[in-house]
């Protein structure tokens, strides 16, 4: 126990004490050495035997500080130190800003007592100041002396004097160490920051996390430890026996274990001693798990999400309070700014694989129109693209319900040349009756697999991937990828197998319709040469771009001249045929008429010329068929001779018929009327059959422009009659009312006297012939200026409007039921007759009300 020195001796040398205080504290700026020489000082020149320095930080916590007894400043733990000050004197120094001498700890209230302590026990005297510093209470030094009332007013004061110095010099030497620690920090941090900016692969970021977080904290051990799957697998260590054992270790996630604890709630956890605690998993596998008491567990946070914890160890108990916590988070963060990185890389990495496969695979397919070229590409660009043992390609064969091979990338290809598979039982085939893509990793316990083609091949599929290729909403087929190098599909690789399905489906398409153009192509091209019409083909404003082997030989040009002459230039059409005509065609339509093609030596030829607008790959044409009808032609004129001459030769013959049996009728008895009846119907019949060898002939010659060569002046009245008169007998028989309607002062015509009655016949007979039996036929005629028009009505079956132009051509007859047949002759020589006396024919009829025909006959 130290004597208390003398009094003046004792001022000596608290001068001597705050001078080399004083002079101590300017050159000490490392704060704990700092306070350990102000405590040994101060308890030296008092002769204290033991007493504690604190400091606090901005927040009022012990921050620093130093512990003496026994004459000697030891060790301390801030465990320790904020103890004193919470619950003793130095506390209650701090909270008043005021110096405390304390003669009796017994007495004393404000002496700390700890738990069991007795109060009743040996009394000390003690001596508390606080330590100020601008305004601001940073601290408080005690001095403890085990004799009770040892401390004087003196020492209380030499006491305060030096608090105040120390004050200021521990406030500068705090600010000065959290200055730096602060610029140490940061720039820590910023070497983390920049070190993780660079490397992408966590495995690297991990371990200089734990590198750098040691230049700012004190640990025995540091590991970061990552969820992977349902455990916690350890990725970066540091400061243990042996790291590289402990790495890859594993645990259970555990809500009842530290760790577990920092993963569900997201918050750090600071532990004094985790020994204490049953939450602290203790491992022969990790032998510093026996040693480790003061801990820190920070959680790596990914978008709100726990991915791992930052372990600090210290074998020291209470070895860190709130601000290590606060920067081991900063170095958590900075972990976890590293394990998002990584995966937003991997994920980014990923996606430029995909969209490289994409872009090769449609490099690869588009390159090719060949179909074989194509698919077998897909099922390459497959196995390279995902990284597979296989890769096949089935088309739907929708007549079957089968998938039937096409091309395989892998081994055993070959052998798998014309299988089929059923949609039924089969992966692929679910995939394309769903239309969905689809991930197996055990093909052998999944109940649509069929295992057969495996046993027959010699082959094992493990995991499957399926993808089915389709074109819209048409599904051509399916693309399947076997056995992935890494032993299972990674999660996004079933998307890149259905983006190349889907450029599959396209470049397949392409190739279909490529070869069934094709095919089209060659056909058109064999109809085309072989053609035995001449056929040319032009862009739409007529000039020649094609034209077959007979179009050359017919028009007798090479087909090199053909090219680009205009095909309306090597033809003369009947009818005016202008550019304009072509343009209008639509697709598919076809304007049909007749020309005369111009050979090159001069000559020409009658053609009959078919143009239709036909579109060759989208690109419209027109193709030209230049029908030689030249034969026909001659065939025609050939039988008109024919039948004139036949004709020509039925006249006499008929005519010496028809004079006999008039004689025979005079000759024969009035009485004998059975013998008449049948003379008049002979008569009848033969003069009809006269009158249509006549108009036949007629037909022909007026047909061929030849005039009329026997006009007479003659009253069409009498005409007229002489017509009613023999049709008269066969309008009575079938009970027709047969009128007249002449005005008194009809004219004198010029015309074919015989051809005009054979006209009106006509046109009574047919008006008789298609009328219902008791109908009502009238003839009129009625003169107007410079004509003469004469009209036979009827109460028949009338005209329909659309027939009402035909009839009047040659063989044209309305067909229906219940109508009246005949030759369809009668009406074209009509026309011919009245248009070759300068004259109309035309027809007035409304159905079902009758029918008007009327001519009119200059005069
Ligand atoms: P056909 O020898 O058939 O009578 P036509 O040239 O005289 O030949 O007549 C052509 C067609 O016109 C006939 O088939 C008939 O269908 C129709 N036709 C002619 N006259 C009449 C009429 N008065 N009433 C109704 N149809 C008629």
């Amino acid at each position: 126990m130290t004597q208390k020195p003398p009094i003046t001796e004792r001022a000596r040398t608290s001068l001597d004490l705050l001078y080399t205080i004083s002079r101590e504290l300017a050159a000490q700026l490392d704060l704990r050495q700092l306070l350990q020489r102000v405590l040994q000082l101060t308890l030296e020149n008092v002769g204290a035997a033991s007493g504690s320095i604190l400091v606090l930080d901005e927040a009022g916590r012990v921050s620093e500080g130093a512990l003496a007894f026994g004459g000697a400043v030891h060790d301390h733990t801030a465990q320790q130190l904020s103890d004193t000050f919470d619950r003793g004197l130095a506390g209650w120094v701090v909270e008043h800003r005021q110096a405390a001498l304390v003669p009796s700890t017994r007495d004393d209230p404000r002496w700390l007592r700890r738990p069991g302590e007795q109060t009743d026990g040996e009394s000390r005297s003690a001596i508390s100041v606080p330590l100020i510093a601008r305004d601001r209470v940073v601290g408080a030094v005690t001095l403890v002396h085990p004799q009770v009332g040892y401390f004087s007013e003196e020492d209380l004061a030499l006491i305060t004097a030096i608090g105040d110095q120390a004050g200021v010099a521990v406030e500068n030497a705090r600010l000065y160490s959290a200055e730096r620690e602060r610029r140490r920090f940061a720039s820590t941090l910023q070497e983390i920051a920049r070190t993780i900016s660079s490397a992408l692969d966590p495995a690297l970021v991990f371990p200089q996390v734990l590198e750098q977080l040691e230049r700012v904290i004190q640990f025995e051990s540091a590991s970061i430890q990552a969820i992977d799957g349902d455990r916690l697998r350890l990725v970066a260590a540091r400061g243990f026996a042996d790291n590289e054992a402990v790495l890859g270790s594993t645990m259970e996630i555990r809500e009842d274990v530290f760790v577990g604890r920092v993963l569900s709630t997201r918050k750090p956890i600071v532990v004094d001693d985790v020994q204490q605690d049953a939450a602290w998993i203790k491992t022969d596998d990790l032998p510093e798990s026996f040693l480790i008491r003061g801990w820190i567990g920070a959680p790596l946070l990914v978008r709100d999400r726990a991915v791992g914890v930052l372990n600090v160890d210290s074998h020291r108990v209470g070895a860190y309070g709130p601000a290590e916590v606060d920067v081991v988070m900063a170095f958590a963060d900075h972990a976890a700014t590293a394990v998002l990185n990584a995966q937003l890389f991997a994920e980014s990495q990923r996606q430029v694989h995909a969209m490289v496969a994409l872009a090769d695979t449609a490099r690869a397919v588009s390159a090719s129109l060949n179909l074989d070229v194509v698919l077998h590409r897909i099922t390459e660009q497959t196995r390279s693209s995902l990284g597979v043992e296989s890769a096949l390609l089935w088309l739907l064969d929708e007549g079957n319900g089968e998938l039937q091979f096409r091309a395989a990338s892998g081994p055993r290809a070959e052998a798998m040349a014309g299988r089929r598979i059923s949609l039924e039982q089969s992966i692929a085939g679910w995939a394309a009756r769903t239309g969905e893509a689809v991930v197996v990793e055990d093909a052998a316990s999944d109940a649509r697999f069929d295992g057969r083609l495996d046993r027959e091949l010699g082959f094992e599929t493990r995991q499957i991937a399926c993808a089915p290729i389709q074109v819209q909403d048409r599904i051509l087929g399916v693309l399947e990828a076997i056995n992935p190098d890494r032993g299972e599909f990674p999660p996004d690789q079933v998307d890149l197998l259905r983006g190349i399905a889907g450029l599959a489906g396209t470049a397949i398409a392409h190739a279909q319709l490529f070869a069934e153009t094709q095919a089209a192509r060659q056909l058109y091209a064999g109809l085309f040469e072989d053609s035995i019409d001449p056929i040319l083909i032009t862009d739409l404003g007529g000039a020649i771009t094609d034209a077959n082997d007979r179009a050359e030989s017919f028009l007798g040009y090479g087909r090199e001249d053909l090219l680009g002459k205009l095909a309306l230039s090597l033809q003369e059409p009947e009818q005016e045929m202008t550019p304009d005509d072509l343009a209008a065609l639509q697709p598919g339509q076809t304007i049909s008429y007749r020309a005369r093609a111009w050979h090159a030596d001069g000559h020409s030829l009658p053609i009959e010329v078919h143009t239709k607008r036909i579109d060759i790959g989208r690109q419209p044409f027109l193709q030209w068929i230049l029908r030689d009808i030249s034969e026909r032609l001659e065939l025609d004129e050939l039988r008109g001779d024919l039948t004139s001459m036949l004709f020509h030769d039925l006249r006499s013959p008929l005519g010496n018929i028809i004079s006999s049996l008039e004689m025979l009728q005079t000759s024969a008895p009035k009485k004998d009327e059975g013998t008449h009846s049948i003379l008049s119907i002979a008569l009848r019949s033969s003069r009809r059959l006269s009158r249509l060898v006549d108009s036949l002939l007629d037909v022909g010659q007026l047909e061929a422009g030849k005039a009329v060569l026997h006009k007479t002046t003659a009253p069409i009245r009498s005409v007229i009659a002489e017509a009613v008169e023999e049709v008269h007998a066969v309008a009575e028989n079938k009970g027709h009312a047969l009128q007249f309607r002449l005005p008194a002062d009809l004219p004198q015509v010029e015309m074919d006297v015989d051809m005009i009655r054979r006209v009106l016949i006509n046109l009574l007979e047919n008006a008789i012939k298609y009328t219902r039996a008791g109908g009502k036929i009238t003839a009129s005629a009625r003169r107007s200026k410079g004509q003469i028009t004469v009209s036979v009505s009827d109460t028949g079956p009338g005209i329909p409007a659309r027939e009402q132009q035909h009839i009047f051509d040659k063989f044209t007859r309305i067909q229906g039921e219940g109508r009246a047949k005949g030759l369809g002759l009668g009406l074209a020589f009509c026309r011919l007759a009245i248009e070759a006396h300068g004259g109309r024919l035309w027809v007035e009829s409304e159905e079902g009300k009758g029918s008007t025909f009327s001519f009119s006959l200059p005069v």
